[in-house]
């Protein structure tokens, strides 16, 4: 079906993508580590339950951890050899999780979750749910939940737009794996039951629009490239003209978006009987001596990919996930997951490290804000310690998170700093 053009949204930035350096590396096997360990908490919602102890035998592919609870995802073994014990270690962001730490044997004997009697949405939705996906873009919200909305939908958005700078492994899955991705988007669609399909793909990936275009069954919306376009309701808005309402859902539109990496996921499980334990990301930055995109099993040591791909001795910050959105990481002794989609080692060029200075009241922070916010006013608020004000006069509730703000500030103020210790402040009091 011949792409169509996008809507455009008013606001958001354009940066450098930055893709040039990974978009033409093939996906690689990334050799796993001796050890690996492997978080119970790698989605929203409760941590799993392990179900292995010290010195149990696992296969690959094995259930190590099991849901807790409607917001919960199971967790599979990426490799197969001797459980060590389930230890608490870093997170990403510095806090401390539990984690299955597993020896590797190197022989990666695997064990597969059993063959489905049918294709229906109810059993498609349960295959889903048991081997453990949740949205690989970075959100980890379990898939088998989105896919199940209170209000009826009639639409599936796939968020192919990638739009964080750097980052390719979506791009990557689309050309290497194009029919594998492009069932897996139909099986998302039969598990909602629904028959328009809309893939979002920003216009720098013509090859991509190319090969999706020659599906009959899934619209390609061309987008411009802006970020944050890979936001629910920016993307929902460009590919169908609908917005999401203040406060709702894309469901409130008629809409469920999941990306790439999570149809790619759903596939393998459906069509191969393999839960979720590894995926595709994309190492890269200009501190990275041989940026790649590679297949990672979960639990790998971000150190492993350090040494993989090499880091410049200039190298001065790493970052997980993409540079607008993705936490700077204090260690790289801390392990993949579902939703790491990247791993940045960045130069001093490639980062400011500006003292913050006081807001000049410029307001072009809120010139880009996608979300029609005052960050200025988020910022004011939170840092006097007064987050309810910072909730009425800035609208931190509905802030995405996306980082434009902090990126224009003239004054370099750590907005996304001060939005996030906004959101965790009133998140723990409620
Ligand atoms: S306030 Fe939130 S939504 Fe608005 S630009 Fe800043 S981070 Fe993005
Ligand atoms: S961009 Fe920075 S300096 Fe300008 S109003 Fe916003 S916080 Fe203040």
């Amino acid at each position: 079906m011949k792409a169509r053009k996008g809507k455009f949204f008013a606001k958001g930035i354009h940066v450098p993508d930055n893709k040039e350096w990974s978009k033409d590396v093939p996906i690689e096997v990334m050799e796993t580590p001796d050890i690996v360990a492997i978080s119970v908490q790698q989605h929203i919602g409760k941590p799993s339950i392990p179900v292995v102890n010290a010195g149990d035998e696992v296969y690959m592919g094995q259930l190590i951890a099991k849901e807790a609870g409607y917001i919960g995802a199971n967790v599979y073994s990426s490799v197969s050899g001797t459980v060590m014990g389930v230890e608490k270690r870093k997170n990403i962001n510095g806090t401390l999780s539990d984690y299955i730490v597993i020896q590797n044997d190197h022989h990666y004997r695997k064990v597969d979750l059993e063959p489905l009697a049918d294709r229906e949405s109810a059993t498609i939705k349960a295959r889903i749910r048991e081997a453990g996906i949740v949205g690989m873009g970075g959100a980890g919200f379990p898939t088998e939940v989105k896919l199940s909305p209170r209000t009826p939908v009639d639409t599936l958005v796939i968020n192919a737009a990638e739009c964080e700078p750097y980052l390719t492994c979506d791009y990557r899955l689309m050309i290497e794996r194009t029919e594998e991705v492009a069932a897996g988007i139909r099986l998302l669609a039969k598990a909602l039951a629904v028959d328009k399909v809309m893939v979002g793909i920003e216009a720098n990936k013509p090859q991509a629009i190319a090969l999706f275009e020659k599906y009959d069954d899934m619209q390609v919306v061309v987008l411009k490239k802006a970020y944050p376009m890979g936001s629910e309701k920016h993307l929902i808005f460009s590919c169908t003209g609908r917005k999401v309402p203040v406060g709702k859902l894309p469901a409130d539109a008629g809409c469920v978006v999941q990306n790439v990496a999570t149809a790619f996921a759903v596939y393998e499980a459906v069509e191969c009987n393999k839960p979720l334990y590894e995926r595709v990301l994309t190492v890269s930055g200009k501190g990275c001596v041989h940026p790649k995109n590679l297949l990672v099993k979960f639990g790998t040591n971000f150190s492993a990919l350090r040494e993989n791909c090499g880091a410049k001795p200039e190298a001065a910050m790493f970052v997980s996930g993409g540079p607008m959105m993705g936490p700077a990481m204090a260690s790289t002794d801390v392990y993949t997951t579902k939703t790491a989609s990247g791993f940045l080692m960045l130069l001093p060029e490639e980062i400011d490290v500006s003292e913050p200075e006081p807001c000049i009241n410029c307001g072009a922070c809120a010139d880009v804000c996608p979300m029609n916010l005052l960050p200025m006013q988020i910022d004011f608020y939170t840092q006097a310690g007064e987050y309810d004000l910072a909730a009425k006069f800035g609208g931190v509730a509905n802030c995405i998170s996306c980082g434009c703000c902090a990126y224009v500030c003239p004054a370099k103020r750590a907005l996304t700093q001060s939005i996030t210790l906004c959101k965790q402040k009133l998140s723990e009091r409620r």
